[in-house]
């Protein structure tokens, strides 16, 4: 790290950058300046920082596809100029937001450090300070002259994780996020324990190529007990759908009953993908494990593995607005693109 390493913020709102508004108590995003004054810290950071703000931050409640495409695009802008990026996000959906960048952003060789807080910068016991502080540090850390971090990261409460690999676990707890089948890239004790071996393998020079049309012809359907054919035939005939995740039982289990099978079995036939996501925190699908997965597995759903609802979603946007072929679109989900799956 050195003076001469550049790091960008890109500051989209979240808690870390909020006011309370004291006449009716609720938290509102307010003026980036005023954010970084109220962290003179950061002008010991060994590394020039830059900031770029979203015109009107945003809770990350209200993230659309369309501001995955602004952050994209302003690290696209900012790419040669800078050695690292640090995205200040609110903590809800960051970890949709940082799995689509994960998939966006093509052959990244730099670091993208999302990260935000669960209390605003100005309260006195924020957890604001250090996540910003150390995400930055992250970002500037450099060997032989290249960055340590090249991929999609998010960092909360001293552990830097795969930001594909997350979800947030707590709405409450400064440790917020968990990332249950795949182990920390880097821990921030009273120094920064890399685990080089968990990093993406570096890439061969190959340009950054920004991908910014995403399907949202998608969605979530969780299984739960109770759950009807009247509630599968309304979900499977939306229009322009064309994909689902289905949350799964366990290891990817799913009732046996004839109108699910049937029900699945005809939108397939219609073009649509079925993507098998235990809604187990952990683990993975294994299909063909129970009978209650035998089925599924016959019909030929995608096998979602051990990736999260998260990642899952982003991955069927990124790729049906990539154009894959049918043919070869199980094949591409099945394969780790980002590292997302085993
Ligand atoms: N509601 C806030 C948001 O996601 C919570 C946070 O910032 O952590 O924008």
């Amino acid at each position: 790290m050195s003076k001469t390493t550049k790091i960008l913020l890109v500051y989209t709102g979240g808690t870390i950058g909020m006011v309370k508004d004291y006449e009716t108590g609720a938290l509102k995003a307010f003026n980036f300046k005023k954010l970084l004054k109220n962290i003179p810290e950061l002008t010991q950071i060994d590394c020039q920082i830059d900031s770029v703000s979203f015109d009107d931050p945003i809770d990350s409640s209200n993230i659309s596809t369309l501001h995955w495409v602004e952050i994209a695009q302003i690290i696209e802008a900012h790419y040669e100029t800078h050695d690292g990026f640090v995205v200040l996000h609110g903590s809800d959906t960051m970890s949709y937001s940082a799995s689509a960048l994960s998939y966006m952003l093509e052959n990244l060789a730099k670091p993208v450090i999302f990260t935000g807080s669960q209390l605003p910068i100005g309260d006195l016991r924020t957890d604001a300070k250090e996540n910003l502080i150390t995400s930055i540090q992250i970002a500037a850390l450099q060997k032989n002259g290249r960055p340590v971090i090249q991929e999609v990261g998010l960092y909360f409460e001293y552990k830097l994780y795969r930001g594909n690999r997350t979800t947030k676990i707590n709405a409450e707890h400064f440790e917020a996020f968990a990332s249950m089948n795949y182990p920390p890239l880097v821990e921030s004790g009273v120094h920064l324990k890399v685990y080089h071996e968990y990093l993406l393998p570096r890439k061969r020079a190959k340009k950054l190529l920004v991908h910014t049309v995403l399907d949202d012809n998608v969605v979530i359907l969780k299984l739960f007990p109770g759950f009807n054919a009247k509630t599968l035939t309304a979900v499977l005939d939306t229009p322009d759908l064309k994909a689902v995740v289905l949350e799964t039982y366990g290891a990817g289990n799913a009732p046996t009953e004839s109108w699910l099978v049937e029900g699945l079995k005809k939108a397939m036939k219609k073009g649509l993908f079925i993507i098998n996501v235990t809604q187990c925190s952990g683990g993975s699908v294994i299909m063909g494990q129970y009978e209650t997965s035998e089925q599924l597995k016959k019909l030929q759903v995608v096998n979602g593995k051990d990736i999260t609802t998260e990642a899952a979603i982003t991955k069927l946007m990124y790729l049906l607005g990539s154009n894959i072929s049918s043919k070869t679109f199980k094949t591409i989900f099945e394969t780790p693109l980002r590292g997302e799956m085993e």
